[in-house]
């Protein structure tokens, strides 16, 4: 009781000052800041939460289900756009949330068609995805938080600190202002998403999972979970949790050795998940969902271009059905790292066929726009 007195005492003072004309700066601040009303992000809410809150305010709860719409199969930027509810209803949901949505700062198109977006979020922070076209499919390389925790030394990423995660509503941003560039500049739709830009998505895990449900939800985009990779660095607990989840998209992880020791240099939370227990987890996974794994590879001189390099992968791949993709670097440094010569791509191509391990070789796409993997680092 003593709390609410005082709260509307602070509340009529707070008004008394706001219409004082010759506000003393101090005084306004003591009064103003406890009494700010933070608008709620409008997307946080389930369409169940929609429709109660539209019955709260003596409407009917279908008037949910339409701003749910609007909200995720429509992209509505602002309440204002949405066109089929009355002013005054746009104006109740405009005093009560805000929409948090992305916008895209800056885009750069490379000449092989690549696009890269720099994405602003509502807090000023920046984060970056990519359209990737080939001939057969639009691929959408997707952030998962700002910045990243991880360590590889090979990414430019891992020199941004991480700031923090991505909610699930500016993961799908991303994937519809890409759906959208893909309409616009390549005449087709996106196809596929790849979890490959900013960020480790196991460690956003809970968001990552909601925006791939709006994603596949016909509520949503509709897009098939097989189209969708989500690609880990290799926190073997989260990998078991998305065995247990049952979940329906594909997986990808980050190998780039097979040896402890290389592995731990170039990758060094390594040390903190080792090998062994990443292969457990990846055993776990394939026992549980059937589903076989990509292991993503980069050959760099010096470092992992040695047969014994290919032995320790052969032998890592027996575990669990998988395919390796061998990735080209994309420097990013002052020469640390550098791309294995064409004779150890050969090898280990050569080596894992011979042990019926699928291999594919990938260029890299978009490298003039620094969008290709590993480069992305809010550098435009
Ligand atoms: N954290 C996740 C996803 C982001 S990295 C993960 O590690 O999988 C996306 C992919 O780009 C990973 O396979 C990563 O190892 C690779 N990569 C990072 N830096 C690179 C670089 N400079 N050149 C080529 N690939 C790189």
């Amino acid at each position: 009781m003593f709390a609410k007195n005082s709260l509307e005492s602070n509340l009529s003072k707070h008004h008394k000052i706001l219409n004082q004309k010759s506000v003393n700066r101090k005084t306004f601040h003591y009064f103003c800041k406890p009494m700010e009303i933070k608008k709620k992000d409008i997307r946080a809410l389930t369409k169940e939460q929609l429709r109660e809150f539209f019955v709260k305010n003596g409407d009917k709860a279908f008037r949910g289900n339409q701003v749910y719409e609007w909200l995720w199969q429509k992209a509505a930027y602002s309440f204002d756009d949405m066109t089929n509810l009355s002013k005054d209803t746009r104006q109740m949901l405009e005093d009560n949330y805000v929409i948090n949505n992305i916008k895209v700062d800056t885009m750069q198109r490379s000449n092989d068609g690549t696009i890269k977006n720099a994405v602003r979020l509502h807090d000023n922070l920046i984060v970056e995805s990519v359209l990737i076209p080939t001939k057969t499919r639009t691929t959408a390389c997707v952030s998962s938080q700002v910045g990243c925790s991880l360590d590889c030394k090979f990414c430019a990423t891992a020199r941004l600190k991480r700031m923090r995660n991505l909610n699930p509503d500016e993961i799908y941003d991303q994937v519809v202002a890409i759906d959208n560039e893909s309409r616009l500049y390549h005449n087709r739709p996106l196809s596929n998403i790849v979890f490959m830009g900013m960020g480790e998505p196991l460690m956003n895990y809970n968001n990552v999972i909601k925006a791939i449900d709006k994603i596949t939800s016909n509520e949503g985009l509709g897009m098939s979970p097989k189209r969708i990779v989500v690609s880990t660095s290799g926190v073997p607990k989260m990998i078991k949790k998305m065995a247990d989840d049952n979940v329906k998209f594909k997986l990808a992880v980050s190998l780039h050795s097979a040896i402890d020791e290389v592995r731990t240099t170039i990758m060094p939370f390594n040390a903190t998940f080792p090998l062994a227990d990443l292969r457990e987890a990846l055993v776990y996974w394939y026992e549980k969902t059937r589903n076989r794994i990509t292991y993503e590879y980069v050959v760099w001189n010096g470092i992992n271009d040695k047969r014994k390099d290919v032995d320790a992968l052969v032998q890592f791949c027996k575990f669990a059905p998988s395919k390796v993709n061998i990735i080209e670097y994309n420097p990013i440094d002052d020469g640390e790292f550098q791309q294995a010569k064409s004779e150890a791509i050969d090898m280990y191509q050569k080596v894992l066929e011979a042990n019926n391990i699928t291999v594919t070789v990938r260029r890299s796409r978009g490298k003039d726009i620094d969008a290709a993997c590993g480069q992305l680092a809010n550098k435009s």
